[in-house]
């Protein structure tokens, strides 16, 4: 099997001092211990137990406002429309709304929670490749912004049930640029044989298709070429891309008045460079600027990833007689499924002081789960942890909750928000009994059982 990648870096890893340097919303208090904002993390484990996420409103705000800022100072006329699905929290969503944020959602799921959390009908977008008819139909009833069309199919879809629902659906095309963002094969969206879009030579002749059907109204074009991107080219290259189909299909005598740039701005997980606000919004001048359009931007991860940290216990530290010892944790990929899924690296800093200075040794960090796929790190340098430490594993902001599953019958982890030296729980850990609470056995498989059982 391969070795996840951290068995064969070269670069050994960063501190626990060089993690928290990079990071103003978190430091390590020399009584407190570790610290999201002004609230000791040890309060909230010791509240709630582990494993339980917690997420900082006020790293939520700053960087909302930071990437606003990048926009304003470029002269973009952009709105920002956050990804729901990074994390999908109502009080997430309500602390973004709150700074102005409109929502991208690519489920009924996400656009009722965007409504319930006050985010404008007219401040939403619907991307996604496989819309159903009940989730057009919504769409179409909440009166929402925009609905981010990916294929031939999808419009001819759409037509029909706004004719039906007499309705006109505003509509951009999303179209696949082609551009290959150099980043993770599951997170990358935008080369052509990805599945999503409408190839961009097709695009112009969809449009004008689209602007005959009476029920749609086409308004622009919308890309989104994968996640966790730190350079600018890929966008520039993607952008330029769209902004010579809205010249052409210009010519062509139709009005396009929007561009939705999408999402992928990248953060800095380990110590690989972080996409910078002021790198996009001079690629998306450079590319879209003078076009005398409405502009969106799709950014998920970058606001809420650092925003959000998993606390959780060490349950058994079990040595081997070669190699590092196995530091087994109360979370496990049914938690965070990042590491398992796409080989992520996540810093790791323990909640007390003392434990943060003590010496450094290669260790494999894993979960309970009954998977080898259950790995947070394999070989990681981190201070010596013995049975009932804790430790905050960062970054886990976006792509984390929302990705938790119950497998191996583990509840889902409770969830906390820090504002400042206030906090809340959020979302209480789930009881063990939830899991089976809608089961129920056929009469006749239970009748069968009855006499063998005890
Ligand atoms: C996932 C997604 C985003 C957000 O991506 P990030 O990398 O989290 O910024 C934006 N737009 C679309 C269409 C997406 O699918």
């Amino acid at each position: 099997m391969a070795s996840p990648a951290s068995d064969l870096r070269a670069e050994p890893d960063p501190s626990v001092a060089e993690l928290l340097a990079a990071r103003a919303q978190l430091r390590m208090d020399p009584f407190e211990g570790l610290m999201l904002e002004e609230v000791a993390l040890r309060t909230v484990a010791d509240a709630l137990g582990t494993p339980v996420w917690v997420t900082s409103a006020g790293t939520l705000r700053g960087r909302y406002r930071q990437l606003a800022d990048a926009l304003d100072e470029a002269g973009l006329d952009a709105q920002l429309h956050y990804a729901v699905k990074a994390n999908d929290h109502l009080a997430v969503l309500r602390v973004l709304q709150a700074e102005g944020a409109g929502a991208d959602v690519v489920s009924a799921g996400e656009l009722r929670r965007a409504l319930l959390a006050g985010i404008a009908p007219d401040r939403i977008v619907f991307s996604g490749v496989g819309k159903s008819d009940d989730e057009l139909m919504l769409a179409l009833d909440s009166s929402i912004a925009q609905i981010n069309v990916e294929s031939r199919e999808e419009l001819d879809r759409l037509s029909v049930l706004a004719d039906g629902a007499g309705r006109v659906a505003r509509v951009v095309l999303r179209v696949n640029p082609d551009v290959d963002a150099n980043t993770h094969a599951k997170i990358s969206t935008g080369r052509a044989g990805d599945k999503f879009g409408i190839a961009h030579d097709e695009a112009p002749g969809l449009y004008a298709l689209a602007a005959t059907l009476p029920a749609i109204e086409p308004i622009g074009f919308a890309v989104h070429i994968g996640s966790q991107i730190a350079d600018p080219a890929p966008f520039r290259a993607a952008y330029a891309r769209v902004a010579a189909l809205v010249r052409q299909v210009r010519a062509a005598g139709h009005a396009v008045s929007t561009v939705d740039c999408g999402g992928g701005l990248g953060i800095g997980y380990r110590d690989e460079p972080a996409g910078s606000p002021r790198a996009l919004a001079h690629a998306i001048r450079l590319t879209l600027g003078g076009l005398g359009l409405r502009l969106l931007l799709e950014p998920g991860r970058w606001l809420a990833a650092p925003a959000g940290v998993l606390l959780s216990r060490v349950v058994r530290v079990k040595r081997q007689a070669e190699g590092p010892p196995f530091v087994v944790l109360d979370c496990a990929m049914n938690d965070l499924l990042r590491p398992s899924l796409y080989d992520s690296w996540h810093g790791v800093v323990p909640l007390s002081a003392r434990d943060a200075v003590a010496p450094a040794l290669p260790v494999h960090l894993v979960g309970p789960v009954c998977e080898t796929g259950d790995t947070l790190a394999r070989g990681r340098l981190m201070p010596e942890l013995s049975c009932g430490a804790r430790v905050a594993i960062l970054d886990t902001g976006a792509y984390g909750s929302v990705m938790s599953s119950t497998y191996n019958a583990r509840p889902l982890a409770a969830q906390a928000l820090v504002d400042g030296a206030r906090w809340a729980t959020i979302r209480p850990r789930q009881p063990v009994a939830a899991l089976w609470a809608g089961e129920s056995v056929p009469d006749w498989i239970a009748a069968a059982g009855a006499g063998t059982a005890g």
